[in-house]
């Protein structure tokens, strides 16, 4: 079988096969070069031989397949490999399946011999020979032969301390032969070995070495993070080498065809003029603009034709591709090269809007603009911003401490951190963090997770900071020149102005601004549309494309959105988030408010009934007036309300001093107050008395709560509403418990209906939060109007981990790769999730027509929803700021199903 395809001149063997193949590099090249859009021919070995590698197959299967390929290659290329006179020079390079900048190795010029130097030196200059030579060596010896590259650096600042020369530019080519004799003795005295000076030899150690660097630590952390399989692998692409560093005549940069941060159709990008690889990436140089914005330094105006060209390749791309595109590009002697082409990374403004526009430009269809957004990219634009008046106030009482380049737009405050160590250490302390470099490199992608907020104070914005930002939604300023970040002195400075690491500054990544100290925060511009009525829809065109984007959402989901709110006030945001009702009140949030502790703790410390049920009395009222303001906001969308869950041990006071003043408050003694919370006090409050095993222990609780909910419900309907309660049992696990609290809460319900003359239909239904439940639900079902799978608790006792003490070793669990994730967070699909099958299935065996949803944590989180939309689900429900994220996420697994695409589960 073919695992070797060649492109060139206009040809490309694995044009079509994609990104699953030849990875998402090699997938690009085969496209334009198929397109015709000038790219240096090359092969590329496709992503399965990575796996036989990482199992320790070697590389002699594809060896025939290489050399083939290489023929090709030299035939296109018109150079020969190891031709003295004219010298075929490659890289090498990664190319996963899905992007991962700057996370594996590449390697330039290779083929670069002791022979062949001199055909490339009469072709291009002895300065030039040896320079290329010198990167060769110092690349390869890092990737290939491990040999530590501070090392090479080390050789390199010698030579120039003693020639004198300031920069990089001022070595000649005498001095830089000078660095690669000190180089090749360097690997001769670390490896025992020449350096290889036969091509063919270097070109399989390049190609074991790529493939390899997808199992080493940055990339395995990178993966983890976004969630990459580990088994996709890397392609590894061979490509002749074109120059950007041959003269003012020639470039190296990247673009994107739409800016990447607010998704506008404008070109953008940036470009250095004589620099070669990376150089533009990895934010060394401050580079230049493509488009012309007046300093005359834009590739617009210093090379008009290449400009035009890739305008040209833009919009070519755009076409084929129905997507922005990142691309790298070089210029050799004026003539154009383009290196690379992805769907680029953009911010979540950025999404909605291309995603938008696209529709608008009839390049793709509104199913594949939701396919385009991520949900968790909504977030970004729910986050919020500074207040202007207030950063205003900042910049003009001095605390400006420079501007950079806006890259990750929002707000974030948080205290300096001057390496990416020093950011993961701060941040789990708890306070956000500002991780503040020079410039990042994927060392520091640890760092840049755990931290609020990132500044670099060089680079531009493709720099790896930037990139790297936008992809996991943070804010970020790149190249804020005129800051400099100092770890030795432990510091950030400008204008005379510092800030130590440990203290506060603000970073504003919409406008690149740069603040000392903490400044306040101000909702998102979608936020003031949708909540606070500040901006009108039709002045803000991101509002315009969240909500097109949702509506779009809406019209394709199965699955129903909830959201958890306990307050009026929370409801009334779930539904201006679009929640199509509630899908878990806890009331208990309504027990712990200042002014009714006191009553509570009467109701848990009275000695008779008539005391209990005295106190209830003064509960009730409180409780009525939350629910009726919830039922107004929510309309005729169901309210489900859960009875109270925690163990009343909770609403006691703790230490003594409290403990006094409820004495004091309550008029009984100490000791009265000491004992009661002593006998309350569990070994194991989590699986103790709690949920309906209270409601069956202390019955009177429960029927005060349904009292409050129905005389709520009466009191709403007579003023107009149609209030729809569902009353909703925890933590049953026996059809007992259920059958039993189901007669209390139905004849209170009905005793306050009759009492008030309104009709309001109600319905009683359980959480399925204990395993026994799920495994039993055929029983429960018969009598039981709805299930609801509380899946922190499900996970809770599925696992055996509790919720309050797992802190201590699912890290470790986590880190060492014992579990994939948080189960916590992301729903555990093989074992928890295979309760919610079951629960579901026997549930609905018995009734067909069962409504069950979900409302633990899990039901705002994208990977769980796909489950809960496989495991046949009616609803999620999850936090009023999630909401949006579900309904996303509830379309894209809806028409993915539509699709024929199952289910991915990486549990
Ligand atoms: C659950 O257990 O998933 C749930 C929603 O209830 P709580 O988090 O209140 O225990
Ligand atoms: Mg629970």
């Amino acid at each position: 079988m073919k695992r070797v395809f060649s492109f060139g001149n206009g040809a490309a063997e694995g044009a079509g096969l994609g990104k699953e193949t030849l990875g998402g590099k090699g997938a690009g090249l085969a496209e334009m070069t198929a397109l015709g859009i000038p790219v240096p021919p090359g092969f590329t070995i496709e992503t399965s031989v990575c796996a036989d590698v990482s199992r320790g197959a070697s590389l002699d299967g594809i060896r025939s397949e290489v050399e083939t390929a290489l023929g090709k290659l030299e035939h296109a290329a018109d150079k020969r490999f190891g031709d003295p006179a004219n010298p075929l020079l490659v890289s090498v390079r990664s190319g996963a399946r899905s992007s991962m900048p700057g996370m594996m190795d590449t390697i330039l010029n290779l083929g670069l011999t002791s022979r062949t130097v001199a055909g490339l030196a009469a072709l291009s200059g002895e300065r030039f020979a040896s320079d290329c030579r010198r990167r060769f060596i110092e690349m390869y010896g890092d990737v290939v032969l491990r040999v530590p590259r501070h090392e090479f650096e080390k050789a390199m600042k010698e030579v120039k301390k003693a020639r004198g020369a300031q920069s990089d530019q001022d070595l000649t080519a005498a001095d830089l032969a000078e660095i690669v004799r000190r180089d090749e003795a360097i690997i001769r005295q670390r490896t025992g070995h020449d350096f290889p000076d036969d091509p063919r030899e270097q070109l399989w150690g390049a190609i074991g070495a790529v493939f390899r660097s997808w199992d080493n630590e940055r990339a395995k952390t990178y993966r983890k993070l976004h969630h990459i399989p580990d088994e996709w692998g890397t392609a590894v692409n061979v490509q002749a080498m074109v120059f950007g560093n041959r003269g003012e005549t020639s470039a190296t940069g990247v673009a994107f065809t739409r800016d990447p941060a607010s998704g506008e159709r404008k070109f953008y990008g940036e470009f250095l003029p004589n620099a070669q690889g990376e150089d533009v990436v990895a934010g060394i140089r401050t580079p230049r603009p493509l488009n012309r914005d007046g300093s005359g330094t834009s590739l617009e105006e210093t090379m008009p034709e290449a400009y035009a060209e890739l305008q040209l390749v833009r919009e070519r791309l755009e076409k084929r591709f129905r997507d922005m595109q990142d691309l790298e590009f070089t210029i050799e002697d004026r003539k154009l090269f383009l290196l690379q082409t992805r769907n680029g990374k953009r911010t979540g403004f950025a999404a909605v809007r291309i995603a938008t526009d696209m529709v608008d430009e009839g390049l793709i269809d509104a199913d594949e603009a939701i396919a385009r957004v991520e949900p968790e990219q909504l977030v970004q634009l729910l986050a919020p911003i500074f207040p202007s008046k207030e950063k205003a106030a900042a910049i003009k009482e001095g605390r400006l401490l420079g501007k950079g380049l806006p890259a990750g737009p929002g707000a974030a405050c948080g205290r300096v951190a001057l390496t990416a160590r020093k950011a993961v250490e701060m941040a789990a302390k708890g306070d956000p963090v500002v991780l503040v470099r020079e410039e990042t490199s994927p060392e520091d992608i640890a760092g840049m997770h755990a931290a609020a907020g990132i500044l670099t104070t060089r680079g531009g914005a493709t720099s790896h900071a930037a990139v790297v930002a936008r992809g996991m939604g943070k804010t970020c300023i790149v190249g804020a020149g005129e800051i400099s970040a100092d770890p030795a002195h432990g510091e950030v400075r400008a204008h005379g102005l510092a800030a130590k690491e440990g203290e506060w500054i603000s970073i504003d990544g919409t406008a690149g601004e740069v603040i000392l100290g903490k400044l306040p925060t101000q909702p998102s511009e979608v936020l003031q549309v949708l909540l606070q009525g500040t901006i009108k829809p039709e002045q803000s065109a991101v509002y315009r494309a969240y909500n097109r984007v949702l509506e779009w959402a809406d019209q394709r989901r199965r699955l129903g959105v909830r959201a958890n709110a306990d307050t009026p006030n929370d409801a009334r945001i779930a539904v201006l988030f679009g929640a199509q009702g509630i899908g878990l009140c806890r009331t208990e949030h309504m027990f712990f408010e200042e002014k009714r502790i006191v009553a509570v703790r009467e109701m848990i410390l009275a000695e008779t009934s008539e005391e209990r049920r005295a106190a209830l009395a003064k509960i009730l009222p409180m409780q009525r007036e939350d629910f009726a303001g919830i039922f107004r906001e929510m309309g005729e969308r169901p309210v489900t309300i859960r009875l109270l869950d925690p163990p009343l041990h909770e609403f006691l006071p703790h230490d003594d001093e409290t403990m006094r003043k409820v004495a004091a408050e309550l008029n009984i003694s100490v000791e009265k107050v000491r004992d009661r919370t002593h006998a309350l006090k569990e070994a194991n409050p989590m699986l103790g008395h709690r949920g309906c095993r209270l409601g069956i222990t202390n019955p009177e609780i429960y029927e005060m709560q349904v009292r409050a909910v129905f005389e709520a419900a009466a009191q709403v309907t007579r003023e107009g509403g149609k209030p729809r309660p569902e009353i909703m049992i925890p933590l049953v696990g026996a059809r007992g418990e259920f059958e039993r609290l189901r007669a209390v809460v139905d004849e209170a319900a009905r005793r306050v209906i009759a009492e008030s003359g309104q009709e309001i239909p109600f319905q009683i239904g359980t959480m399925i939060e204990v395993p026994r439940a799920a495994l039993r639900a055929n029983r429960i079902a018969l009598n039981c109007d709805f299930f609801s799978f509380g899946t922190n608790d499900l996970t809770q006792m599925t696992y055996g981990y509790s919720r309050d003490d797992m802190g201590t070793f699912l890290p470790v669990y986590i880190a060492e790769g014992i579990l994939p994730e948080d189960p916590f967070t992301s729903l555990d699909q093989y074992g928890v999730g295979e309760l919610v099958k079951i629960g579901t299935q026997r549930g609905r065996d018995v009734k067909p027509k069962l409504k069950v949803g979900v409302c633990g944590e899990h039901g705002g989180d994208p990977r769980s929803i796909e489950f809960f939309h496989h495991a046949g689900l009616d609803y999620v429900s999850c936090s009023p700021f999630r909401v949006p994220v579900a309904r996303l996420a509830a379309a894209r697994v809806a028409l993915a199903d539509q699709a024929g695409v199952g289910p991915s589960s990486t549990a």
